[in-house]
Order: structure tokens, then C-alpha cells, then sequence
């Protein structure tokens, strides 16, 4: 195939991000591939290193950062960097296409980079209160966490009209089914 082309999603933590990825990776006929990102932050027990994240030191990833080998980086929360490896964009995108799980400014930064060859698509919970529900249900963040993440998803909400789509993952089946058909319409462009 020629180079391939780049899906790019994004969503408040808690909003069903991981969920619908998992759901188009299994979509084998959009021959996707998810992109996996290098962090700082602390691998959680159902993760797993070079499957969910390339889990780094802060030195590792400040290396990196002075060799220039990240498209995009961000710090997300507080002394926790997230980024886009170039290495790995380039394994991916000679064969495949490729799903990116990443924050608002790191979807326009990808948006950027890869211009038409991109679909930007912002995940949106049903509303604040269903999130932090399902946020407290999912078990993974400390309170102080929560409150951090409830903070940044007001803040990534407004900022969805940067975005190709916007779906809002209430009813999950209806999610997905959404998700699909903006997909596929796309890759068939
Ligand atoms: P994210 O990757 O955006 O943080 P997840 O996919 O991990 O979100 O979903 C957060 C939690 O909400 C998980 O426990 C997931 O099973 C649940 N969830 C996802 N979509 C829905 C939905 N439409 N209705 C109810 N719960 C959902
Ligand atoms: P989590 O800690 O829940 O895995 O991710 C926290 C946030 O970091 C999410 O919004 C996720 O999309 C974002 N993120 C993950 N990888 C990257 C990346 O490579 N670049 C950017 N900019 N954000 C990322």
C-alpha cells in the first residue's frame, strides 16, 4: 500500500477513548495500528511497556527530547511528559495506518504535521458528571488525580471545534457504530 493515513483521537480521560480505540484495531479491514507513545508517568498494573506506552525516566525522555526524536510532546500533568516518537510513526506508517491516542494540543500538533492525511475525531463524555462517574468507577486515579483530570476535561471540551468530529460516547454501541462509519467514509476517501 501507499504511505498510510493517520487517525488521531482524543478524549477526556474517562470518556471511552480506550474503549473505541480497541474497537477499531479490531475493524481488521482498516488495517490500523495503534501508535504507541513514550511517557514518564508511572505504568499502571494492567499495563504493559512497548504495548500500552514506552514507559521512560524523565532523564530517557529529556534525551530524546535534545536529540529531536519526538514529533510532538506535551506535559500533561504535572512533571508527566507524553509524546510522539518519530521512530515510531515511521515502523507504522509505511504499511499501515495508524490510530493516535492523544491530549488536545497533541491532536492540532499531529494535525499540523500530517495535514489531510489526518482525521481528527474528540471523544465527548455525556456530561461532566456521567465522566467523574465513570472516572471513580474505572478505580485507576487518586482523588487528587480525579479532581486534576475533572479540571483538564472542561478545559479539552472547549477546545473541540479544533477538531474534523466530534461523537459523544453515551450510548456505547451507538459510539462505536459512529465511530466506524466516520472511519470508514475516510480511509475510502
Ligand atoms: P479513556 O480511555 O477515555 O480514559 P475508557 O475507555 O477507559 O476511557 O473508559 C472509561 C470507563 O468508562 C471504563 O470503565 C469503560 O468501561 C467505561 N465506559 C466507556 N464507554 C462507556 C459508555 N458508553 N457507557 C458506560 N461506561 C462506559
Ligand atoms: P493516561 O495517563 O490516561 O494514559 O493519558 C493521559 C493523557 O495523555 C490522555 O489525554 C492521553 O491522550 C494523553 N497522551 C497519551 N500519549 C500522548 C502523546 O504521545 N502525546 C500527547 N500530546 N498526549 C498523549
Amino acid at each position: 500500500m501507499k504511505s498510510g493515513k493517520v487517525i488521531v483521537l482524543c478524549a477526556p480521560s474517562g470518556s471511552g477513548k480506550t474503549t473505541l480505540t480497541k474497537h477499531l484495531l479490531d475493524q481488521k479491514i482498516f488495517n490500523l495500528q495503534f501508535s504507541i507513545s513514550a511517557t514518564t508517568r508511572q505504568k499502571r498494573e494492567n499495563e504493559n511497556d512497548k504495548i500500552d506506552y514506552h514507559f521512560l525516566s524523565l532523564d530517557e525522555f529529556k534525551v530524546k527530547i535534545d536529540n529531536n526524536e519526538f514529533i510532538e510532546l506535551e506535559k500533561v500533568y504535572e512533571d508527566v511528559y507524553y509524546g510522539t516518537l518519530k521512530s515510531e510513526v515511521d515502523k507504522l506508517i509505511k504499511n499501515h495506518n495508524i490510530i493516535f491516542d492523544v491530549d488536545v494540543i497533541g491532536a492540532v500538533s499531529l494535525k499540523k504535521y500530517f495535514l489531510d492525511k489526518a482525521l481528527t475525531i474528540f471523544i465527548n463524555p455525556p456530561s461532566i458528571e456521567e465522566l467523574e462517574k465513570r472516572l471513580i468507577e474505572r478505580g485507576l486515579n487518586s482523588k487528587d488525580d480525579l479532581k486534576e483530570r475533572i479540571k483538564k476535561a472542561k478545559k479539552e471540551i472547549e477546545m473541540k471545534s479544533s477538531f474534523d468530529y466530534s461523537i459523544t460516547n453515551d450510548d456505547l454501541d451507538m459510539a462505536k457504530s459512529e465511530i466506524i462509519e466516520i472511519v470508514k467514509d475516510f480511509l475510502n476517501k
